[in-house]
């Protein structure tokens, strides 16, 4: 599917067109009208090859192709995963509304087609595209690159990756994680961590795209969720049986206080007090929460959209927590994911909201479960701005615009320059040993912003932020430079790829490049918009 519509570019004027405004002046000047004349031409479809075309944005998500044999678009009606595809189509709508010209691909084909590749074989509506910004997953990038084999470079700064869970800049780095043993079949592309796009602001090493709470209704559907009466009732987080093995104990619990729901697949094993509506549409299920007071978490699936959309029709959520906490190193479901983040219970980002919207629970513990059923109160619906309809078009728009855009902006931020996020917004912040900038800058109400590591990554530079280095090196074996020591030996980054936000160092100080947000827009900083 093709589609766009062109967006107003101002006509930017480049050094290059003034030195051919120059000779014209001189030539004319100088009585050469004829060649002054030419040349007058040259310079008119010069500057008019010279505007920036609109961006043609290709949108390729691999999981979905059938090449891929996921069968994600045929599970999705019987308790597959639906997030991805939330975030894929609230990225494609945006796109769209933004009024870039879309090109959607979903298979092999398709894709050939849109890159020039043996068109021959694809549908004849079907040209070759230069795209400017190629968004995709990781089956997608592996598409990409049988597809266009070592060409596949030439796009490589073009490309962003949706990464639900997120890839930690060790792990992209194929060297350092084959080093290291840090196995993953998602990691290792050596990309730069930013084209990574996330489905919450896990690592701010990556890119927060996420995704959109609200849902658009029409006036009758508005009308039929308005009479909605709020019941003494929960609903279950769970589309699928397996989830709800081993928790019957905390749903008894939660039985001895209200009715409760699910949309479960077909004729699972539930508990019999459960009211199944199986598998329904995203319409219905915002129906059931508008009927519910509680969205009951049962720790998996993790990170999911459903507990925001829960908030958001003003039901409260149970957060299991997780103990111990998972990750990579110790959870089958994160086990090949490139990263170490520990997740402290089904839904980080949900447990930083807090009460009264989400309430932590250990499902294990049916003293703690009655103690929050007891609490919980009747809540006003809650969705943080980042997940509404404008936050995500604001966030998009100047991710497109800023981040990346057009290619010669894309080389530079293949470069890191540091031109985005502007200047002005880099506060730095010392971590201490044992602590990563990610923390630090958290700790100072900030947020770490990787795009201006290389601005501290010299003796000159730091010296201006109160670093007084007795001695100093440049390194590759460290991913939490730059940093110094008690003895004041300063270490600097020498491959930008190792730049991370996440890493500590029981022997470094690590000097960390903060930024500011916009409130609940985390991806932005105030001075971004
Ligand atoms: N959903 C749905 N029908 C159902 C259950 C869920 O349309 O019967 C939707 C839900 O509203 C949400 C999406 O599925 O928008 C993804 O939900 P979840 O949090 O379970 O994410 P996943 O684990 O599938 O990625």
């Amino acid at each position: 599917v093709t589609s766009g519509r062109k967006p107003q570019k101002p006509l930017t004027v480049h050094s290059g067109h003034i030195i051919l405004i120059l000779i014209i002046l001189i030539l004319l000047i100088m009585g050469h009208f004829r060649q002054g004349q030419r040349a007058l031409n040259f310079a008119s479809s010069a500057l008019t090859s010279f505007v920036p075309p609109p961006p043609q944005i290709l949108v390729h998500p691999g999981a979905v192709t059938d090449e891929a044999g996921l069968k994600i678009a045929y599970t999705a009606f019987n308790g597959g995963p639906l997030g991805e595809l939330v975030q894929w189509s609230d990225l494609i709508s945006t796109i769209y509304i933004l009024g870039h010209h879309l090109h959607l691909s979903a298979s092999i084909s398709d894709l050939k087609g849109i890159l020039g590749v043996n068109t021959g074989s694809c549908p004849p509506h079907q040209s070759a595209v230069e795209a400017n910004l190629i968004y995709t997953d990781i089956i997608g990038l592996r598409q990409i690159q049988s597809v266009l084999q070592t060409s596949w470079i030439k796009y490589k700064c073009m490309i962003r990756v949706l990464d639900s869970f997120g890839t930690e800049p060790d792990f992209n780095h194929a060297a350092w994680a084959q080093k290291h043993n840090l196995k993953s079949p998602f990691g290792g592309f050596n990309l730069i961590p930013m084209q990574f796009y996330t489905m919450f602001p896990h690592t701010p090493d990556n890119t927060f795209l996420g995704f959109v709470v609200q849902h658009q209704l029409s006036s009758e559907e508005t009308q039929q969720l308005k009479a909605v009466k709020r019941q003494n009732q929960a609903l279950v987080y769970g589309k699928s049986a397996k989830f709800w093995e081993g928790k019957w104990a905390y749903l008894d619990t939660i039985h001895k206080y209200m009715e409760i729901h699910g949309t479960v697949d077909g004729s699972a094993q539930i508990p019999n007090y459960v009211k199944n509506h199986g598998i329904v549409t995203g319409t219905e299920v915002q129906a059931l929460l508008r009927q519910s007071k509680v969205f009951v978490g049962l720790s998996f699936p993790y990170e999911g959209p459903a507990p925001l959309e829960a908030l958001a029709n003003g039901c409260v959520f149970l957060n299991p927590r997780l103990h111990p906490p998972q990750s990579s190193l110790n959870s089958e479901f994160f086990s090949r994911k490139p990263n170490i983040r520990e997740v402290t219970s089904q839904h980080p980002y949900a447990e930083a909201i807090r009460e009264p919207y989400v309430w932590m629970v250990d499902m294990h513990n049916s003293t703690d479960v009655e103690r929050v059923l007891t609490a919980i109160l009747n809540q006003s619906p809650y969705i943080p701005y980042e997940f509404t309809c404008e936050g995500m078009l604001q966030r998009v728009n100047i991710l497109i615009e800023k981040q990346v855009g057009f290619v010669w902006v894309l080389m530079e931020f293949c470069h890191s320059t540091g031109r985005w996020p502007p200047p002005s917004a880099l506060q730095v912040v010392k971590a201490e040993v044992g602590t990563s900038c990610k923390e630090a800058c958290q700790r100072a109400g900030l947020i770490c912003e990787p795009a201006f590591f290389p601005e501290l990554n010299s003796l000159k530079n730091i010296s201006h932020y109160g670093v007084d280095c007795q001695t100093s090196e440049f390194s590759d074996s460290h991913v939490v430079l730059p940093a110094y020591n008690i003895q004041k030996h300063c270490l600097f980054q020498s491959d930008p790829l190792l730049f991370s936000c996440v890493r500590s160092d029981e022997s470094l100080i690590r000097i960390c490049p903060c930024r500011d947000y916009i409130k609940d827009q985390i991806a932005l900083c105030k001075a971004c918009i």
